[in-house]
């Protein structure tokens, strides 16, 4: 039968473990060899108890948990070229040509490039006599489909990533703890949120907490900022509020690129208002957790749409990623999704906001 491999790589999320028992068995009940690879790309490289056969069973139980089960990493070894060649050899003594990732978009690259490489890979191996003729005709080509897990909601490509919902509820939820005791003691409160150089978190976060203010890396507020919040908070306190949420992404920047930090917005709050003002880092707490009942579908309808696109590939067939499309599980090109997402990072970086919110589009 096909021989297929499923692992997750670069930062875990929420979520993952249901895609991967999605993919295991969904691979099974179409007849396919299906292998865990554990530790992301390093287990690859790595090869022996790492690449492990999975049946039935051996993914009961896992889809209620956070993280990955199968454990993840980030790769040195796979960035290089004999990395590389020693996963293919991996591979190949197994009769794996398909490879599913679970990662984010730095992942999902080297995915493509493997796929790209691969053939130069094995005539590389075969004339080192590290794999038979036999083997390499067996194994001519390598489909790859991909899948983004991240809390962060920050590829191209996808309305939803893997695990940004369950993060979303640790925030909401971290949120609504905080607004009780900012009432009690009539406090402002600055919620620190995850999400990169993405402001999708602090953004629904902000809406979903009915927060007074939010900064967020695409949007970057006018340089007269301090004033603008003030007057906000003054109002919101004016009407009899006793309190003030203020939700600031981990990425959050100005008009000139410069991060604005939930330190300096403190300073302005308690320099110009006086108030009693406190600063919360949620960090890891946001991966945290059991996954969200949506990140656990979510999961499951990526995973299995996953193994019908490997099934349905040609040899020459480019990388797809498996992503939501308005409720719809569709197939998109991989290196068309990474490169608009670089090209959110690019716009941002040439401080052009319009475009980069444009180019995020929907996702
Ligand atoms: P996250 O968004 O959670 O950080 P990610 O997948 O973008 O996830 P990265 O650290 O960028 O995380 O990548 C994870 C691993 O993928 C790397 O450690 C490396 O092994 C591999 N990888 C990333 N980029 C490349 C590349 N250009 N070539 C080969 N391998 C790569």
């Amino acid at each position: 039968g096909k021989g297929i491999a499923v692992f997750t790589s670069g930062g875990d999320a929420q979520g993952m473990n249901g895609a991967v028992r999605a993919v295991i068995r969904m691979g099974i009940y179409l007849g396919a060899k299906v292998y865990f690879i554990k530790e992301g790309y390093q287990g690859m490289v790595d090869g022996g108890d790492n690449l492990v056969e999975a049946s039935w069973s051996s993914v009961s139980g896992i889809i209620h948990k956070g993280g990955t089960v199968i454990g993840s990493a980030r790769c040195k070894d796979f960035r290089e070229r004999w990395g590389r060649l020693k996963a293919a050899k991996n591979l190949v003594k197994k009769n794996i040509t398909n490879l599913v990732c679970i990662g984010g978009d730095g992942s999902l690259t080297g995915a493509n490039l493997f796929r790209v490489e691969w053939s130069s890979l094995l005539d590389e191996l075969l004339s080192t006599d590290e794999i038979t003729k036999e083997e390499r005709e067996n194994c001519a080509n390598l489909n790859i489909v991909g899948m983004v897990g991240s809390i962060d909601n920050d590829f191209c490509g996808t309305d939803m990533t893997i695990g940004t919902d369950s993060a979303l509820h640790r925030i909401i939820e971290a949120i609504d703890a905080i607004a009780a005791t900012a009432y009690s003691h009539q406090r402002t409160f600055i919620m620190e949120v995850m999400g990169r150089h993405c402001g999708y978190l602090a953004l629904v976060a902000a809406l979903a907490s009915e927060a007074d203010f939010v900064f967020i890396p695409e949007w970057p507020p006018e340089s007269n900022w301090p004033e603008i919040l003030c007057k906000k908070l003054a109002q919101e306190r004016a009407m009899g509020l006793r309190l003030n949420i203020i939700i600031v992404a981990e990425g959050a920047i100005d008009r000139e690129g410069r991060p604005i930090t939930a330190e300096q917005i403190k300073k302005v709050v308690v320099d110009n208002l006086k108030q009693d003002t406190r600063i919360t880092v949620l960090g890891h707490v946001q991966r945290g957790g059991s996954p969200s009942a949506f990140d656990r579908i979510l999961g499951c309808r990526m995973g299995a749409e996953a193994v019908l696109a490997l099934f349905e590939m040609k040899p020459d067939s480019e990388a797809v990623v498996v992503s939501l499309d308005g409720n719809q599980a569709v197939r998109v090109p991989l290196m068309a999704c990474v490169e608009k997402t670089k090209a959110v990072a690019a716009a941002m970086a040439a401080k052009e906001w319009e475009k980069a919110v444009e180019l995020r589009g929907r996702s």
